[in-house]
């Protein structure tokens, strides 16, 4: 049933060669369920876009790969359309079936890479939008009892980069399923972001389709992150930080021209990639871990850097932000 010691290179966006003693892609919830009633101790897998290898795997590996669309619920008379997926479907994929399908909300989350089951781990976001947004409910096996059980948003709490999955019920849960309430006929569109905007003008868009959105969004990422089949990296290592308006007019004191996206009137986030690239940090490179050239928020593996490595020089960034800027940085990857 499960295969051994398989390298998991091809399974991480990193491209960290680690082994995993025991490993098995899944793709049938009975198949699923067969495995969870004999393993509980196990790694969970889907895209490989957010965790950063350290070691081995001794844990049984699961990799999730059910796949399925369907749609729901699509009231006549309504706005909205309830589609229910599969956790191991590619979530830009699903985003460009939604596209094609005419169904609006999750335009502006294209390109990212992934599967569908994780969105809500981390609530993906990105210009502008997070998957709380179009969020309707999950399905998830409680690992210790084999018991489906349903999370709608309430129950998910989720916040920037958050979910209880990263929490209180961390290594809990299998996600299988996630129901997203879509537009349809009429969307909200947001194109706030200066570079949306931007983007559509360059193309003489003046009355933006959720398509052309689409498109803008794969634009801007195309040109500016790193694409990982030809570099390894998993997107943004850092949480963007938020702080105190209290400190943060310390700090604008000290560095007037520091940038900010003001919160509310006590909070105030300051973009990470700027305070690693005023550490010195920008597109340097320490054997093959290194900080991306153009968005110092990537760190990126040449070729051949272990996950230590990696991790060595994201500590080697944190000891530097905080000493320069009193700032102790998150780290969004998940660490093994
Ligand atoms: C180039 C690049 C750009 C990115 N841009 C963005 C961005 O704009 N916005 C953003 O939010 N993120 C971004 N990311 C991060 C990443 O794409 C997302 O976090 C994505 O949702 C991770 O999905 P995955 O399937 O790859 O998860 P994985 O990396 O496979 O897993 C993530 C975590 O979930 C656990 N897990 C895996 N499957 C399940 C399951 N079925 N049930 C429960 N737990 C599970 C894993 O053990 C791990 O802890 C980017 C990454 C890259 C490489």
């Amino acid at each position: 049933m499960f295969q051994k010691n398989i390298s998991l290179k091809p399974y991480n966006t990193f491209g960290i060669e680690v082994k995993a003693d025991r490993f098995i892609s899944i793709s049938s919830l009975a198949q699923l369920m067969d495995i969870i009633s004999q393993e509980k101790d196990i790694f969970l897998l889907s895209g490989g876009s957010n965790i950063l290898l350290t070691k081995n795997i001794t844990k049984p590996v699961i990799h999730i790969n059910l796949k399925g669309i369907e749609i729901i619920e699509d009231p006549k008379e309504k706005n909205s359309v309830f589609i229910k997926v599969q956790s191991g479907e590619n979530w830009h994929e699903f985003v460009l079936w939604c596209i094609a399908n005419d169904f609006g909300g999750i335009e502006n989350l294209s390109l990212i890479p992934g599967n569908v089951g994780t969105s809500p781990m981390q609530n993906i976001g990105a210009y502008g939008v997070e998957i709380k947004d179009v969020f309707h409910e999950l399905e998830a096996i409680e690992i210790a009892t084999n018991q489906i059980k349903k999370f709608n948003k309430n129950s998910c709490n989720f916040g920037y980069r958050e979910s209880i999955f990263k929490n209180s019920e961390k290594n809990k849960y299998i996600i299988i399923t996630v129901t997203f309430k879509l537009t349809k006929n009429t969307h909200k569109l947001n194109t706030s972001y200066g570079a949306i905007q931007n983007e559509l003008h360059a193309k003489n868009v003046k009355n933006p389709t959720i398509n052309d959105v689409s498109n803008a969004v794969i634009a801007i990422r195309n040109s500016k992150l790193p694409d990982p089949k030809k570099i390894g990296n998993c997107g943004s290592f850092f949480k963007n930080p938020i702080l105190s308006s209290k400190q943060y007019a310390i700090l604008k004191q000290e560095y007037p021209e520091i940038p900010s996206y003001y919160i509310s009137d006590e909070l105030i986030k300051v973009p990470a990639g700027w305070l690693v690239e005023q550490c010195g940090f920008k597109g340097k490179r320490f054997g093959d871990a290194g900080v991306h050239k153009n968005q110092a928020l990537v760190l990126v593996n040449y070729n051949n850097a272990t996950g230590m490595e990696i991790f060595e020089l994201a500590q080697k960034i944190l000891k530097s932000v905080r000493q320069k800027f009193n700032i102790d940085l998150e780290i969004e990857v998940n660490i093994f």
